[in-house]
């Protein structure tokens, strides 16, 4: 079915309840395994109808927020979710009390059940209040970064339209959209601080309430990360501040010689080129065309696949006014179909999306038939693996997309993906002391945010940039509103991602058979044992992080980046 031929429909909390609690009584009635097994099959076609309507509601809220209809439904899910959280959460209880659990955990794993213990830890419904003003606040941070509407070259923009001038190759014009951009958040910085103290004052009450010391702990699990936890994160953070940031320290040295620039501001390292950055050579229409030549050529699973998403137009790549920022990728059960997001603005972003939303998306199309909803995608860092090894898969078909400017691509998604690192594990850092102090002031966590940069990436210069001084940079991460701890994830599946690129280095054809495996596993596993299963290095243990960085530096030495 093609996207706008799928019906909206508001969920109704009434019917939802008598729906679970049928099945509650169901399972807990059930005097046969061969019945047990069929309730449970009922449970998850019944979360599959519940989770398409939400989804086919926040999507097309996505696509605009001014829309009055959709806005209204969106809040609807906003207040019933956390209450029908509490619904399932019943008939979980019922389920690993039913007589019949270790028959049920034979049919449909025991890692179903290791998820339902883990979802008791994080919710029961005492905490429903806080969800819900968590739910709330998140969605006013977003509709504030939404709201912007900047004059600049003649036109209205948002920030993401703004957003390709930050790169841009005259100096001036990078300065004066970075002052706009900047200028913004800074004149909205009251707010943006009251919102997240209230979101770390809530996620810290919840924490407590369900008996944690504050919200690390409560967040790991709510995440989903059965098989590490924060200490490992620790370990993991220090290989990248060992042999990443000294690299990356290098690669902006480089850079600076290349850009001819001597003491660079933060905004000059957004322009990589003094001939510009690699720009894809046409609109998104072309970009498509490009891509389904790609995942054509690539496999006939891939290509399948992506005539799927055109046909069924499951895309809206476009930046549009009253669209929400950034991209992502979901799924409507109902329909077996995964959807992209997204604001192209005629940077190599729009190709990245072509890459890595799509790599996302061709995972949930290789699971869309497992039956158990938890099992059909992995947890975050995971499916993160998906989207990032992807954007690697893609580079045979780079000249596509950039004609001669493709090895300029090249070189500067490598840099980006090994640069990142740092960055990454500086927001996790942050986080990490946000919560265990979860009472000083947002002006003392901006001090934090200013001392982690210095550690993390020193090289940054933001003189005429107070509000940058002063430490409000992550305040444009929505990851860190949103959703906290998981930005870590982009990172250890970039690692990951990473050693799928050495592996292909070596041996495409092997690398992309590996890949369609781990692929195929979905979220049939927890995090370490996908990779074990799928033969992967653990970004966790020491020296591992160092194996997988070293060989693709000499990848970038490789490349004559002086004559981009
Ligand atoms: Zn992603």
């Amino acid at each position: 079915m093609k996207f706008e031929e799928m019906p909206l429909v508001v969920p109704n909390l009434k019917k939802a309840e008598k729906t679970f609690s049928r099945l509650t009584n169901r399972i807990k009635n059930a005097q046969t395994k061969e019945e047990a097994i069929k309730v449970v099959k009922d449970y998850f076609k019944a979360s599959d109808e519940l989770g398409s309507e939400i989804t086919i509601i926040s999507i097309r809220n996505s696509i605009d927020t001014r829309d009055e209809i959709y806005e209204k439904a969106n809040e609807v899910c906003n207040e019933i979710l956390p209450v029908i959280s509490g619904y399932t959460q019943n008939f979980n209880k019922a389920l690993v009390e039913s007589k019949f659990k270790s028959e049920l955990e034979e049919k449909f794993g025991k890692y179903l059940f290791d998820r339902i213990e883990n979802s008791f830890k994080t919710f029961n419904e005492s905490i429903i209040p806080e969800l819900q003003q968590e739910n709330k606040l998140v969605t006013e941070y977003e509709k504030l970064m939404a709201s912007a509407q900047i004059e600049f070259k003649g036109e209205k923009r948002n920030l993401s339209q703004l957003g390709k001038f930050l790169s841009d190759t005259d100096r001036n014009t990078r300065l004066e959209a970075a002052k706009l951009y900047f200028g913004f958040l800074s004149d909205n910085d009251k707010r943006f601080g009251e919102i997240y103290d209230e979101l770390v004052k809530i996620r810290t009450r919840m924490a407590q309430k369900l008996g944690y010391k504050n919200y690390v702990e409560l967040g790991y699990l709510r995440l989903d990360r059965l098989d590490y936890n924060a200490e490992m994160v620790k370990g993991y953070r220090d290989q990248i501040y060992e042999c990443v940031v000294p690299v990356v320290k290098k690669l902006r040295e480089r850079q600076a010689k290349r850009l001819n620039i001597k003491n660079p501001l933060f905004i000059d390292y957004n322009l990589e080129f003094l001939s510009g950055n690699a720009k894809p050579v046409g609109n998104t229409e072309y970009l498509v065309d490009c891509a389904s030549k790609m995942y054509h050529e690539m496999s006939s699973e891939s290509g399948k696949f992506f005539d799927f998403m055109v046909d069924n137009h499951l895309m809206d790549l476009d930046a549009k006014a009253g669209k929400r920022g950034g991209g992502y990728m979901t799924f409507i059960p109902r329909y077996k179909s995964p959807f992209i997001f997204a604001n192209s603005n005629g940077t190599s972003q729009d190709v990245d999306t072509l890459t890595h939303e799509v790599g996302h998306a061709f995972q949930g199309y290789l699971c869309a038939n497992v039956k158990v909803p938890d099992y059909r995608m992995p947890t975050l860092e995971a499916c993160e693996i998906d989207s990032m090894s992807m954007e690697f898969f893609a580079w045979p078909w780079m000249d596509l997309f950039f004609k001669d400017q493709a090895d300029k691509y090249r070189f500067s998604h490598l840099d980006g993906a090994i640069s990142f690192l740092p960055y990454g594990v500086e927001v996790d850092e942050f986080q990490h002391f946000v919560y265990e102090n979860p009472n000083i002031t947002h002006e003392e966590r901006c001090k934090k945010w200013a001392e982690l940069e210095k550690k993390y990436r020193p090289w940054l210069n933001y003189e005429g940039f107070d509000y940058l001084i002063n430490g409000k940079y992550w305040i444009r991460q929505s990851h860190i509103f949103a959703s906290p701890f998981y930005y870590i994830d982009y990172t250890l599946a970039q690692v990951i991602a990473l050693q799928f690129k050495c592996l292909m280095d070596k041996n495409y054809a092997k690398a992309w058979k590996k890949y369609i495996k781990l692929l195929k596993l979905g979220g049939k596993y927890p995090f370490l044992t996908l990779l074990e299963k799928a033969k992967l290095r653990n970004p966790f243990i020491d020296g591992n992080v160092k194996k997988v960085i070293k060989p693709q530096i000499k990848v970038l030495d490789s490349f004559d980046d002086k004559n981009f």
